[in-house]
C-alpha cells in the first residue's frame, strides 16, 4: 500500500489527524514502551500508558503521513539499537571476570551505541574491577565513548552551555569512578 492510498483511506473515513507514539529512549525504558516508539495510531487511546516511562503522543495532519512514517522507522531503529546495547552491556558484565578481553570488546560495542552514567556507576561495583588495570581500561572505554556521544548530531541541537556542562560532568564522574 502506498502512502497516498493510506492518506486517502484515512481522509475517506473522515480522519484528518493521526498520532505518533513517542517514548523517551533511555537505559530504563521498558521493552513494551520501546516497541511503541515511532508507531502511528489513529486514536490516542491505542498507545498504552505505562508508569515510569515518559510517553508523548504527537499529533500530525494525515497528509504528512509519509514524513512521519519515515521518522517512525528511524525511531524504531533507535529503539532496536537500545535493546541491542542492553544485550551487549549485559554480556560484557557477565564476561568481566571470566574473559576480560572479550568483555572489554563488548563494552566498547555497547558504549558505541550509547553511554548512560547510572549504568556506568552500577558497573563500578563489579568485584572484577578490583583489578586496577582492568578498571582503568573499562574507564577509558566509557570515557572515550562518552565524549564521542556529545560530538554526535543529536546533541548539537541542545544549547551549547548545557551540552558542555553535561559532558564535563560525565567526564569527571567517569574519571573518579575508575581512578
Ligand atoms: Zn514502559
Amino acid at each position: 500500500m502506498t502512502d497516498l492510498v493510506r492518506i486517502l483511506g484515512h481522509l475517506l473515513r473522515g480522519q484528518t489527524s493521526l498520532w505518533q507514539c513517542y517514548t523517551s529512549v533511555t537505559w530504563r525504558t521498558c521493552k513494551e514502551c520501546l516497541a511503541w516508539h515511532g508507531r502511528i495510531v489513529a486514536h490516542p487511546a491505542e498507545f498504552p500508558a505505562h508508569e515510569g516511562c515518559p510517553r508523548e503522543l504527537r499529533r500530525f495532519p494525515v497528509w504528512r503521513l509519509r514524513a512521519y512514517r519515515r521518522m517512525g522507522r528511524r525511531m524504531a531503529d533507535r529503539a532496536a539499537d537500545e535493546l541491542r546495547r542492553r544485550d551487549l552491556f549485559q554480556r560484557a558484565r557477565d564476561l568481566l571476570s571470566v574473559d576480560p578481553e572479550a568483555s572489554l570488546k563488548l563494552f566498547d560495542q555497547a558504549a558505541a551505541i550509547d553511554v548512560y552514567l547510572p549504568e556506568v556507576e552500577a558497573l563500578r561495583d563489579d568485584p572484577a574491577l578490583i583489578d586496577p588495570s582492568l578498571r582503568a581500561r573499562v574507564g577509558e572505554i566509557h570515557l572515550a565513548r562518552w565524549k564521542s556521544k556529545f560530538a554526535r548530531e543529536r546533541y548539537e541541537r541542545q544549547p551549547e552551555i548545557a551540552r558542555t556542562e553535561q559532558e564535563r560532568w560525565g567526564v569527571q564522574r567517569i574519571k573518579e569512578l575508575f581512578a
